[in-house]
Protein backbone atom coordinates (compact mmCIF):
# COMPACT_ATOMS: atom_id res chain seq x y z
CA UNK A 1 0.00 0.00 0.00
CA UNK A 2 0.91 3.29 -0.71
CA UNK A 3 0.18 7.06 -0.68
CA UNK A 4 0.33 8.92 -4.34
CA UNK A 5 0.52 12.81 -3.25
CA UNK A 6 -0.04 15.04 -6.09
CA UNK A 7 1.71 18.33 -3.55
CA UNK A 8 3.38 21.72 -3.78
CA UNK A 9 6.89 22.06 -3.23
CA UNK A 10 8.32 25.24 -1.82
CA UNK A 11 10.98 27.28 -1.07
CA UNK A 12 10.25 29.05 2.43
CA UNK A 13 12.26 32.57 2.90
CA UNK A 14 11.85 33.34 6.41
CA UNK A 15 13.21 36.74 7.31
CA UNK A 16 12.79 38.32 10.80
CA UNK A 17 11.91 41.46 10.90
CA UNK A 18 11.03 44.55 13.43
CA UNK A 19 8.26 44.81 11.59
CA UNK A 20 6.21 44.17 8.53
CA UNK A 21 7.67 46.04 5.88
CA UNK A 22 5.58 49.67 4.67
CA UNK A 23 4.93 50.99 0.98
CA UNK A 24 8.27 52.67 0.12
CA UNK A 25 9.97 51.12 2.67
CA UNK A 26 13.52 49.89 3.17
CA UNK A 27 13.95 47.18 5.48
CA UNK A 28 17.13 45.40 6.88
CA UNK A 29 16.29 42.06 8.52
CA UNK A 30 17.95 40.66 11.68
CA UNK A 31 17.45 37.05 10.29
CA UNK A 32 17.06 34.95 7.39
CA UNK A 33 16.47 31.08 6.79
CA UNK A 34 15.74 29.01 4.04
CA UNK A 35 13.48 26.13 4.44
CA UNK A 36 11.81 23.37 2.45
CA UNK A 37 8.17 24.18 2.50
CA UNK A 38 4.77 23.99 1.11
CA UNK A 39 1.71 22.11 2.33
CA UNK A 40 2.60 18.88 -0.32
CA UNK A 41 6.17 18.46 0.76
CA UNK A 42 5.13 18.80 4.55
CA UNK A 43 1.88 15.68 4.29
CA UNK A 44 4.33 13.71 2.27
CA UNK A 45 7.23 14.44 5.30
CA UNK A 46 4.30 13.74 7.62
CA UNK A 47 3.67 10.23 5.80
CA UNK A 48 6.55 9.45 5.75
CA UNK A 49 8.26 9.85 9.14
CA UNK A 50 4.88 7.65 10.23
CA UNK A 51 6.23 5.15 8.38
CA UNK A 52 4.25 5.05 4.94
CA UNK A 53 5.62 3.98 1.54
CA UNK A 54 4.76 7.65 -0.15
CA UNK A 55 5.53 8.49 -3.36
CA UNK A 56 5.24 12.64 -4.25
CA UNK A 57 4.42 14.24 -7.55
CA UNK A 58 5.69 17.43 -8.13
CA UNK A 59 7.23 20.15 -9.63
CA UNK A 60 10.73 22.90 -8.93
CA UNK A 61 13.00 24.43 -10.54
CA UNK A 62 16.32 22.53 -11.23
CA UNK A 63 18.60 24.86 -9.68
CA UNK A 64 16.80 23.79 -6.01
CA UNK A 65 17.22 20.13 -7.11
CA UNK A 66 18.67 19.90 -2.91
CA UNK A 67 15.28 20.47 -1.59
CA UNK A 68 14.39 17.14 -3.78
CA UNK A 69 17.77 15.54 -1.93
CA UNK A 70 16.30 16.52 1.62
CA UNK A 71 12.87 14.89 0.50
CA UNK A 72 14.41 11.70 -0.76
CA UNK A 73 16.63 11.43 2.68
CA UNK A 74 13.53 12.24 4.74
CA UNK A 75 12.13 8.87 2.89
CA UNK A 76 10.20 9.88 0.37
CA UNK A 77 9.96 8.57 -3.07
CA UNK A 78 10.38 11.04 -5.49
CA UNK A 79 11.04 9.64 -8.61
CA UNK A 80 7.86 11.74 -9.93
CA UNK A 81 9.29 15.20 -8.72
CA UNK A 82 10.69 17.09 -11.79
CA UNK A 83 13.40 19.37 -11.67
CA UNK A 84 11.41 23.03 -14.77
CA UNK A 85 13.12 25.33 -15.77
CA UNK A 86 10.17 27.51 -14.08
CA UNK A 87 11.09 29.18 -10.88
CA UNK A 88 10.28 26.74 -7.76
CA UNK A 89 7.42 27.71 -5.73
CA UNK A 90 8.29 30.09 -2.48
CA UNK A 91 7.14 31.66 0.13
CA UNK A 92 8.74 35.36 1.02
CA UNK A 93 8.03 35.35 5.05
CA UNK A 94 7.93 38.05 7.50
CA UNK A 95 8.01 37.37 10.57
CA UNK A 96 7.66 39.70 13.64
CA UNK A 97 9.33 39.14 17.70
CA UNK A 98 5.04 39.19 18.14
CA UNK A 99 5.77 36.04 16.08
CA UNK A 100 2.98 37.50 13.53
CA UNK A 101 3.57 37.14 10.41
CA UNK A 102 2.97 38.32 6.44
CA UNK A 103 3.42 36.57 3.52
CA UNK A 104 3.50 36.42 -0.15
CA UNK A 105 3.22 33.22 -2.34
CA UNK A 106 4.47 32.36 -5.76
CA UNK A 107 2.84 29.10 -7.18
CA UNK A 108 5.55 28.37 -9.69
CA UNK A 109 6.80 24.96 -10.79
CA UNK A 110 3.07 23.83 -8.68
CA UNK A 111 1.07 25.37 -11.22
CA UNK A 112 2.42 23.30 -13.90
CA UNK A 113 1.32 19.66 -13.50
CA UNK A 114 -0.34 18.09 -16.24
CA UNK A 115 -2.76 15.53 -16.94
CA UNK A 116 -0.21 13.88 -19.03
CA UNK A 117 2.20 13.80 -15.49
CA UNK A 118 -0.51 12.68 -13.65
CA UNK A 119 -1.70 9.73 -15.90
CA UNK A 120 2.68 8.81 -15.66
CA UNK A 121 2.60 8.99 -11.78
CA UNK A 122 -0.56 6.73 -11.71
CA UNK A 123 1.01 4.38 -14.45
CA UNK A 124 1.97 1.89 -11.81
CA UNK A 125 -0.61 2.01 -9.24
CA UNK A 126 -2.04 -0.91 -6.85
CA UNK A 127 -6.01 -0.60 -6.33
CA UNK A 128 -5.32 -0.77 -2.33
CA UNK A 129 -3.21 2.70 -2.74
CA UNK A 130 -4.43 6.18 -1.73
CA UNK A 131 -3.70 9.71 -3.71
CA UNK A 132 -3.70 12.54 -1.34
CA UNK A 133 -3.55 16.35 -2.76
CA UNK A 134 -4.05 19.69 -1.44
CA UNK A 135 -5.12 23.30 -3.20
CA UNK A 136 -1.24 24.53 -4.05
CA UNK A 137 -1.13 22.82 -7.48
CA UNK A 138 -2.64 23.05 -10.90
CA UNK A 139 -4.90 20.24 -12.88
CA UNK A 140 -6.51 19.35 -8.92
CA UNK A 141 -9.84 18.24 -11.22
CA UNK A 142 -7.44 15.44 -13.31
CA UNK A 143 -5.55 14.19 -9.97
CA UNK A 144 -8.89 13.49 -8.86
CA UNK A 145 -10.58 12.37 -11.53
CA UNK A 146 -7.53 10.07 -12.91
CA UNK A 147 -7.27 8.85 -9.11
CA UNK A 148 -11.46 7.29 -9.22
CA UNK A 149 -10.87 5.99 -12.78
CA UNK A 150 -7.57 3.83 -11.52
CA UNK A 151 -10.10 2.63 -8.73
CA UNK A 152 -7.85 4.66 -6.05
CA UNK A 153 -9.35 5.86 -2.53
CA UNK A 154 -9.19 10.18 -2.54
CA UNK A 155 -8.15 11.90 0.11
CA UNK A 156 -8.74 16.06 -0.67
CA UNK A 157 -7.31 18.45 1.65
CA UNK A 158 -8.88 21.86 0.00
CA UNK A 159 -5.98 24.30 1.84
CA UNK A 160 -5.62 27.04 1.25
CA UNK A 161 -9.18 27.60 0.08
CA UNK A 162 -10.86 29.14 -2.96
CA UNK A 163 -13.62 29.34 -4.79
CA UNK A 164 -12.19 27.37 -7.21
CA UNK A 165 -12.86 24.02 -4.68
CA UNK A 166 -16.51 24.26 -5.08
CA UNK A 167 -16.24 23.87 -8.58
CA UNK A 168 -14.21 20.38 -8.30
CA UNK A 169 -15.73 16.66 -9.14
CA UNK A 170 -16.61 16.02 -5.37
CA UNK A 171 -18.03 12.68 -6.31
CA UNK A 172 -14.75 11.70 -6.83
CA UNK A 173 -13.56 12.04 -3.36
CA UNK A 174 -13.69 9.62 -0.29
CA UNK A 175 -12.00 11.51 2.11
CA UNK A 176 -11.88 15.63 2.59
CA UNK A 177 -9.94 16.56 5.34
CA UNK A 178 -10.99 20.40 6.53
CA UNK A 179 -9.80 22.71 9.05
CA UNK A 180 -12.71 24.62 10.88
CA UNK A 181 -12.31 27.68 8.51
CA UNK A 182 -12.27 25.41 5.56
CA UNK A 183 -15.38 23.84 6.55
CA UNK A 184 -16.85 27.21 7.24
CA UNK A 185 -16.29 28.39 3.58
CA UNK A 186 -17.05 25.30 1.71
CA UNK A 187 -20.14 25.29 3.67
CA UNK A 188 -21.24 28.72 3.87
CA UNK A 189 -22.37 28.02 7.87
CA UNK A 190 -20.38 28.86 11.31
CA UNK A 191 -21.91 26.45 13.45
CA UNK A 192 -20.46 22.98 13.60
CA UNK A 193 -23.85 20.88 14.06
CA UNK A 194 -24.86 22.79 11.27
CA UNK A 195 -21.59 22.59 9.23
CA UNK A 196 -22.30 18.60 10.13
CA UNK A 197 -25.72 18.49 8.77
CA UNK A 198 -24.67 20.28 5.74
CA UNK A 199 -22.10 17.63 4.99
CA UNK A 200 -24.09 14.52 5.36
CA UNK A 201 -26.95 16.10 2.75
CA UNK A 202 -24.37 17.43 0.46
CA UNK A 203 -21.68 15.24 0.60
CA UNK A 204 -23.37 11.56 1.27
CA UNK A 205 -20.47 9.65 -0.67
CA UNK A 206 -17.47 11.15 1.06
CA UNK A 207 -16.26 10.86 4.76
CA UNK A 208 -15.79 14.05 6.29
CA UNK A 209 -12.75 15.26 8.80
CA UNK A 210 -13.03 18.20 10.15
CA UNK A 211 -9.73 19.54 12.31
CA UNK A 212 -10.77 21.74 14.98
CA UNK A 213 -7.52 23.08 16.51
CA UNK A 214 -7.08 22.29 20.28
CA UNK A 215 -10.56 20.66 20.41
CA UNK A 216 -9.46 18.25 18.17
CA UNK A 217 -10.85 16.32 15.71
CA UNK A 218 -15.18 15.33 14.18
CA UNK A 219 -15.30 12.69 12.05
CA UNK A 220 -18.41 12.23 9.77
CA UNK A 221 -18.37 8.72 9.04
CA UNK A 222 -21.28 7.32 7.32
CA UNK A 223 -23.15 5.74 9.82
CA UNK A 224 -21.62 7.59 12.73
CA UNK A 225 -19.85 10.82 14.14
CA UNK A 226 -16.62 10.48 15.75
CA UNK A 227 -15.28 13.37 18.25
CA UNK A 228 -11.46 12.83 19.86
CA UNK A 229 -10.08 15.36 21.86
CA UNK A 230 -7.04 16.99 21.49
CA UNK A 231 -3.83 16.38 23.74
CA UNK A 232 -2.90 18.63 26.04
CA UNK A 233 0.23 19.90 25.74
CA UNK A 234 2.41 23.43 26.03
CA UNK A 235 1.69 24.94 22.43
CA UNK A 236 4.79 26.97 21.22
CA UNK A 237 3.80 27.33 17.26
CA UNK A 238 1.00 25.96 15.52
CA UNK A 239 2.63 26.35 11.94
CA UNK A 240 2.03 22.80 10.24
CA UNK A 241 -0.27 21.26 12.80
CA UNK A 242 -2.66 20.29 9.87
CA UNK A 243 -0.19 18.84 7.66
CA UNK A 244 1.40 16.63 10.24
CA UNK A 245 -2.34 15.42 11.72
CA UNK A 246 -3.05 14.30 8.16
CA UNK A 247 0.07 12.64 7.26
CA UNK A 248 -0.18 10.72 10.26
CA UNK A 249 -3.92 10.41 10.57
CA UNK A 250 -3.78 8.61 6.66
CA UNK A 251 -0.91 6.63 7.41
CA UNK A 252 -2.71 4.39 10.00
CA UNK A 253 -6.26 4.93 8.19
CA UNK A 254 -4.68 3.51 4.55
CA UNK A 255 -3.26 0.92 6.50
CA UNK A 256 -6.68 -0.38 7.80
CA UNK A 257 -6.18 1.24 11.99
CA UNK A 258 -9.74 1.37 13.06
CA UNK A 259 -10.97 4.98 12.65
CA UNK A 260 -10.38 5.69 16.14
CA UNK A 261 -7.25 4.30 16.37
CA UNK A 262 -5.96 6.70 13.45
CA UNK A 263 -7.29 9.76 14.72
CA UNK A 264 -5.70 9.36 18.13
CA UNK A 265 -2.28 8.92 16.33
CA UNK A 266 -2.89 11.87 14.10
CA UNK A 267 -3.76 13.84 17.34
CA UNK A 268 -0.89 12.46 19.19
CA UNK A 269 1.85 13.60 16.26
CA UNK A 270 -0.15 16.94 15.68
CA UNK A 271 0.28 17.59 19.45
CA UNK A 272 3.99 17.51 19.50
CA UNK A 273 4.26 19.12 16.28
CA UNK A 274 2.35 22.40 17.98
CA UNK A 275 5.25 21.85 20.64
CA UNK A 276 7.90 23.16 18.41
CA UNK A 277 8.56 26.29 16.29
CA UNK A 278 8.88 25.70 12.39
CA UNK A 279 6.80 23.16 9.88
CA UNK A 280 8.92 20.33 8.88
CA UNK A 281 11.39 20.68 11.35
CA UNK A 282 8.45 19.96 13.99
CA UNK A 283 7.10 17.20 12.55
CA UNK A 284 7.37 14.20 15.13
CA UNK A 285 9.07 10.59 13.96
CA UNK A 286 7.35 7.54 14.72
CA UNK A 287 9.22 6.62 17.61
CA UNK A 288 8.18 10.11 19.47
CA UNK A 289 5.03 9.78 18.39
CA UNK A 290 4.96 5.80 19.70
CA UNK A 291 6.22 7.16 22.92
CA UNK A 292 4.18 10.26 23.45
CA UNK A 293 1.39 7.80 22.80
CA UNK A 294 2.40 4.90 25.30
CA UNK A 295 2.81 8.03 28.49
CA UNK A 296 -1.19 8.78 28.15
P1 LIG B 1 -4.68 23.59 10.60
O1 LIG B 1 -3.25 23.66 11.01
O2 LIG B 1 -4.87 22.98 9.25
O3 LIG B 1 -5.43 24.89 10.77
P2 LIG B 1 -5.85 22.65 13.11
O4 LIG B 1 -5.49 23.95 13.73
O5 LIG B 1 -7.28 22.24 13.18
O6 LIG B 1 -5.38 22.52 11.59
O7 LIG B 1 -4.94 21.53 13.83
C1 LIG B 1 -4.88 20.19 13.38
C2 LIG B 1 -4.80 19.26 14.56
O8 LIG B 1 -3.64 19.60 15.34
C3 LIG B 1 -5.96 19.35 15.54
O9 LIG B 1 -7.04 18.51 15.16
C4 LIG B 1 -5.33 18.93 16.86
O10 LIG B 1 -5.37 17.50 16.96
C5 LIG B 1 -3.89 19.40 16.72
N1 LIG B 1 -3.69 20.68 17.42
C6 LIG B 1 -3.76 21.92 16.89
N2 LIG B 1 -3.56 22.88 17.85
C7 LIG B 1 -3.33 22.20 19.00
C8 LIG B 1 -3.06 22.60 20.36
N3 LIG B 1 -2.97 23.90 20.72
N4 LIG B 1 -2.89 21.61 21.29
C9 LIG B 1 -2.96 20.31 20.94
N5 LIG B 1 -3.22 19.87 19.69
C10 LIG B 1 -3.41 20.81 18.73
Amino acid sequence: MAVINFGSINIDHVYQVDHFVQPGETLASSDYQCLLGGKGANQSIALARAGTDVRHVGKIHESDSSFKQTMIRDGINCKHVQCTETPSGHAIIQVTPSAENAIVLFGGANQEMTSKDIMQALDSVKSSDWVLTQNETSSIDQVLIQAKENGLKVAFNPAPMTESVKHLPHECIDLLIVNEVEAEEISGLNDLDKIEAYFRQDWPHAEVLITLGKAGVRMLKKDRTINVAAFEVDAVDTTAAGDTFIGYFLSAYSDHAGSEAALERGCAASALAVTKAGAAQSIPSKEEVDRFLAKQ
